[in-house]
């Protein structure tokens, strides 16, 4: 009884604090698959102009299989985290090739699909599928940590109890809209450092609050230590043009166009051209996955623009709106723009 009041006061809560999220006027898989994959690690406010492009640009999971992956990766530059553009366009290549361009909605289906896990796919098939299925990130595990009172690692040991728990509460009907809802209520109310308990409609269900330890919930793991490392990038302008290359495949971010750069303990990428009158360096930082890099950058005039190489290309100055580079590399450049005097020199 307990939890179909639970649920109930839910979809109550939902109906009256619940997001206009773009992604909330669709119910197409696709529409709820693309939203789903840019939001993982990313927040919603800088989401929302990338989705928007994004379906303007390929308005269906056809348009996506086939467009050059050049133009992928340029619509998502700037949301971090490449390979889920790179899967991105497997995963609508493979719903061409294997479910003639049908995307599915069950979630064993789901499953079979590149760069779709357990909550992609759960959450796919519950709000696309009408499936009973709680799709679990950490927002939910937070909730439902608080709820029971689970102490153990919500990844771990404290799964089964919250997996269930949660199952049980998607099983009570509009599974889709149980995921969405405690999403909201843990972005506005149940926050991870300091929860709104005082407007909090589960007070009186939570164990965390009953027995105050609301800070201690959910089981947080020791911080990993970044690690530090050291790369060299270059800037070559010539003709009002830069000098841009495409990160080799193995490498950190494979597939982005970039400035030509390369880690202390790697060599520098094959057709570099040879340095020309330097006229600045600088440093800024960039962060890929737990190592945070320092990142020095020479900048150099070349006197004419020398055919590039496999894997470069000169871009126009002008025409880097096109192709924003990720934003360490964009900081690096207008620091050595900034660093002439007037564009003349150049
Ligand atoms: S009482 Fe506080 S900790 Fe418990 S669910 Fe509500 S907001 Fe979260």
């Amino acid at each position: 009884v307990q939890l179909k009041e639970l649920h109930r006061v839910l979809l109550n809560w939902y109906k009256k604090h619940g997001r206009a999220l773009p992604w909330r006027t669709r119910t197409d898989p696709y529409a709820i698959w693309l939203s789903e994959i840019m939001l993982q690690q990313t927040r919603v406010e800088t989401v929302i102009p990338y989705y928007q492009r994004f379906l303007k640009a390929f308005p269906d999971v056809i348009t996506l299989a086939d467009a050059p992956s050049d133009e992928v990766m340029k619509m998502w530059t700037g949301l971090g985290y490449y390979s889920r553009a790179r899967n991105l366009q497997k995963c609508a290549q493979s719903v061409r090739d294997s479910f003639r361009g049908v995307f599915p909605t069950e979630f064993e289906t789901l499953l079979e699909l590149p760069g779709i896990g357990d909550y992609t796919a759960s959450a796919i098939s519950s709000i696309a599928g009408s499936e009973p299925r709680i799709a679990l990130d950490g927002n939910l595990e937070r909730i439902l940590s608080r709820w029971l009172g689970v102490r153990e690692n919500p990844k771990k040991e404290g799964r089964l109890t919250i997996l269930s728990f949660g199952q049980k509460l998607a099983a009570l009907g509009s599974a889709g809209d149980v995921n969405q809802a405690l999403m909201d209520f843990a972005n506005q109310v149940c926050l991870p450092k300091h929860p709104r308990c005082d407007l909090c409609p589960f007070a009186n269900f939570c164990s965390a609050k009953a027995t105050n330890s609301v800070s201690e919930i959910p089981y947080r793991a020791p911080k990993k230590e970044k690690v530090l490392l050291l790369a060299h990038g270059r800037i070559f302008i010539a003709n009002n043009h830069l000098l841009i290359h495409r990160r080799p495949n193995g490498a950190w971010l494979a597939g982005l166009w970039d400035l030509p750069w390369w880690l202390e303990t790697e060599r520098s990428p094959k057709g570099l051209p040879k340095e020309g009158r330097r006229f600045t360096t600088c440093a800024v930082f960039r962060t890929i996955t737990h190592h945070k890099i320092r990142f020095e950058v020479e900048a150099h005039i070349l006197g004419v623009k020398t055919k590039p190489k496999d894997g470069f290309q000169w871009l126009s100055l002008a025409a880097l709106s096109d192709l924003p580079l990720p934003k360490p590399s964009e900081r690096a450049l207008e620091m050595a723009l900034n660093s002439l005097e007037g564009r003349k020199q150049i």
